[in-house]
């Protein structure tokens, strides 16, 4: 990049030569992403097994000393990112959006440059001793969504990166461009070839998760398209890391102050305009409270401010794609056929743009409904009444996938002893979908397997070698 040139003009390639990417507000083209082919795809991976030796041999405190001039080049270049990021994928710049995303992203890069992996002594007894090393696996392959596609490729790509891995990235073809913004930055500082994009649909995913040269695969994404690299990874028995979906419900115990919960629960529900996989997804609220709870998230729902994410007023944006806003509102139209109460939103907002969907909540719904049963992935939420605490705790537990839950109550014992009935990878009282870059995040059941961040992401991109005298 030469110095005047923004980041956008720096990854975009001609008209002629890539394929154009709406703005998810406008639907404007941003600008034109790559189109790679599996020739590009073989190349890359030669490439990336060529750099890794090198890439490994400059040791920990050389690949952690980049890792933070990478942090510390993002948060320079934050408000040019977090613009890009808004207008291809949607999301607001303020509240839990671009910037925030922005800033996780050097936040987890120095987590990951920064955490200790020693080697661990597991056994010791007279003369004899065995120590776990943890050495490079060798090529990654980091293959993400388009919900938080900039963060999510930080969690795949920074630990794998100072664990000594070299890294072939492919993000979302709908958000392209924010992750090849993203890895320009991180390739100012990294030697050549240790990190690379390769820019292409499911197709080109596929290929890469069958690669024979491919050593691990981080990915994030659909629980059906897991499936598919489960089944690929028999080829090159690749290790993974499974991402996938989530219903996460949320439990409102009796008598809880609602007032004292509202902003949270309903953060909760709409962080990313609903786009997150743990986000809370079925909110499962006792009669107690059950009518407060309804009117205070329709209050918090029709008076949050939607609209275009360079509009700095905006909290919540638009759907990204059509293939997702269909989805949300099948799903709502689906519930109300039913006869379910529709207390906020409840239909398309097109004075805003062709993608923008009304914050919805959605009363009087049960269990069996497709938008309690299925993951809707946008802006509507299911209130689901319930009398007993151990019904409420098996219906949250009937479904296949279990990323997170949440409990909400004044009394946080009991709170948690709930959560520890909860079948779930992540269970949170009194928010929902907080996350931090020491504590280890991952799905069960369909939702997925590995776990990221802290020391169990560490390990997570690495090889255990034990060493026994
Ligand atoms: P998706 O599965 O459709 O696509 C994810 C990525 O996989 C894309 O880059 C896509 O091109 C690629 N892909 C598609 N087919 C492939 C194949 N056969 N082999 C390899 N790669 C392939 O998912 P999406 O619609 O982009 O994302 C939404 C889903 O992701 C939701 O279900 C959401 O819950 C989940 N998600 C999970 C987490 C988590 O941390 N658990 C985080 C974000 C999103």
């Amino acid at each position: 990049m030469t110095a005047g040139t923004s980041i956008l003009e720096a990854i975009t390639v001609s008209e002629t030569e890539g394929r154009a990417i709406p703005d998810a507000a406008t639907r404007e083209t941003i600008g034109y992403a790559p189109v790679h082919t599996a020739a590009d795809l073989e190349g890359m991976i030669t490439r990336a097994r060529q750099a890794q030796p090198a890439w490994n041999a400059l040791g920990h405190d050389e690949r952690s000393r980049l890792l933070n001039a990478i942090a510390d080049d993002i948060e320079a270049n934050a408000e040019e990112l977090a613009e890009l990021l808004s207008r291809e994928q949607g999301k607001p710049l303020g509240g839990l959006n671009a910037r925030f995303e922005v800033g996780a992203c050097s936040v987890w890069t120095r987590s990951a440059a920064n955490t200790p992996l020693e080697p661990e002594v597991v056994f010791e007894d007279g003369g004899s001793r065995a120590e776990v090393h943890y050495d490079a696996l060798g090529v990654v392959a980091a293959i993400g969504p388009w919900n938080w596609p900039m963060m999510i490729t930080v969690w795949q790509i920074a630990p794998s990166l100072r664990m000594g891995n070299t890294v072939v990235v492919k993000p979302s073809e709908y958000t392209p461009l924010s992750v090849l913004a993203l890895v320009n930055i991180y390739n100012r500082h990294l030697p050549e070839d240790v990190l690379s994009v390769i820019s292409g649909d499911g197709e080109v995913g596929a290929a890469m998760t069958a690669h024979p040269d491919i050593d691990k695969i981080m990915f994030t994404g659909s629980t059906e398209t897991g499936r598919k690299i489960v089944e690929s990874s028999s080829n090159n028995l690749a290790r993974l890391t499974l991402e996938l979906g989530g219903n996460d419900p949320g439990i409102v115990l009796p008598g809880t102050t609602v007032s004292a919960i509202a902003e949270n629960l309903f953060w909760g529900c709409f962080i990313n305009t609903g786009q997150t996989c743990a986000s809370l997804k079925r909110l499962y609220v006792h009669d107690s409270v059950y009518d407060e709870v309804v009117e205070t998230l329709a209050q918090l729902a029709k008076t949050m401010p939607m609209g275009r994410g360079l509009d700095d007023a905006s909290v919540l944006g638009p759907l990204q794609n059509e293939v997702q806003f269909d989805i949300v509102s099948s799903l709502v139209d689906d519930a109300r056929a039913r006869g379910a109460r529709i207390v906020a939103g409840g239909a398309p907002a097109p004075e805003l743009g062709p993608l923008f969907y009304q914050a919805t909540i959605v009363a009087d719904i049960e269990d069996g409904a497709e938008l309690v049963d299925r993951e809707q992935f946008g802006p509507a939420i299911p209130v689901i009444r319930y009398s007993d605490v151990d019904d409420a705790v098996r219906r949250a537990n009937d479904s296949d996938q279990g990323l997170g839950a949440s409990v909400w109550s004044d009394d946080v014992d009991a709170a948690v002893e709930v959560a520890k009935r909860l079948q779930a990878g992540s269970v949170w009282i009194n928010q929902h979908g907080g996350l931090n870059p020491m504590v280890p995040f991952g799905g069960i059941k369909a939702s997925g397997y590995g776990q990221e961040f802290g020391v169990a992401g560490l390990k997570s991109v690495a090889a255990p070698k034990v060493i026994s005298r």
